[in-house]
């Protein structure tokens, strides 16, 4: 999955210090990233970009001592330098980079959207000692923000629950997922999920693994749970355009995709699940 970038060392403390020319810069225009125009695409490093000044950018993080810093917004493209959709980052290799280019958007969009105290509305700034921003008129604190959200593969045999998103560009089959609302524990949003979506039950519902995605600012964390009782599915066509049970064997290859949903959905094409 794309955050296991192992031997490789994320290292999210927040430890700033003054950029290098090695080091790595991620600039972002709304949903789209600057990489290096060449094939399956690289992050830029400092040097790439020799007339942005080095107090301008924010040190973001660290994996195995390279630096991310982003980029001031409005950092323009060059000859060797263009925006591309930050979904180009899903086929970025080596790993840790395209890792790297994912988180960095999530944090990118969460300082874009700290800039005014949300109590008070004065300019926020930046805590010296952690990952924060304070205001400095009424002392409200803002930490990073990171959503909950469960994905679940619903188990009916040898069938697995497949559904397709409507209104999205991303149309391959995927496993049912939504954000954890307030005051509800992660086996609440997989019944209550499941139920919206298909109108079927579930229990038996079981841990399998987590996966921090940048991509929508979330902490996805990824249950099985089996079929319990009647199997008609009654699709919400305002979340999806399709859900259907699908056998085994039919079950797309994703093995090359780094999201947890295709991992989970090759997990049970190959019989482990
Ligand atoms: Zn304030």
């Amino acid at each position: 999955m794309l955050h296991n970038i192992e031997p490789e060392q994320y290292h999210c403390e927040y430890t700033p210090r003054a950029a290098a020319p090695a080091d790595y810069l991620m600039a972002f225009r709304k949903n789209e990233i600057l990489l290096k125009n060449v094939e399956n695409g690289q992050l830029p490093q400092v040097a790439d970009l020799p007339d942005v000044r080095p107090e301008a950018l924010r040190y973001l993080f660290s994996i195995s001592g390279r630096g991310f810093f982003l980029a001031p917004d409005g950092t323009p493209e060059t000859d060797t330098l263009s925006y591309r959709h930050t979904r180009a980052l899903r086929t970025v290799t080596p790993l840790w980079m395209a890792f790297a280019g994912v988180t960095a958007y999530h944090l990118a969009v969460w300082y874009g959207r700290t800039r005014f105290c949300g109590a008070c509305g004065h300019e926020m700034a930046h805590k010296e000692d952690e990952r924060a921003m304070v205001c400095p008129v009424c002392g409200n604190i803002r930490y990073p923000d990171m959503s909950v959200a469960i994905i679940v593969g619903v188990r009916n045999g040898e069938k697995l629950l497949l559904t397709r998103y409507a209104g999205r560009t991303f149309s391959d089959y995927a496993l049912i997922a939504g954000f954890c609302e307030i005051g509800e524990s992660l086996e609440d949003t997989v019944r209550r999920e499941v139920m919206e979506e298909t109108g079927v039950r579930v229990k038996n519902i079981r841990y399998y693994d987590n996966q921090p995605w940048g991509y929508s600012q979330s902490l996805l964390v990824g249950f099985f749970a089996d079929l319990d009782g009647d199997d008609t599915i009654r699709v919400d066509h305002n979340e999806l355009s399709e859900a259907l049970w699908v056998p085994r064997a039919e079950v797309q290859d994703r093995s090359r995709d780094v999201s947890m949903t295709a991992k989970m959905m090759d997990a049970f094409r190959r019989g482990l699940i």
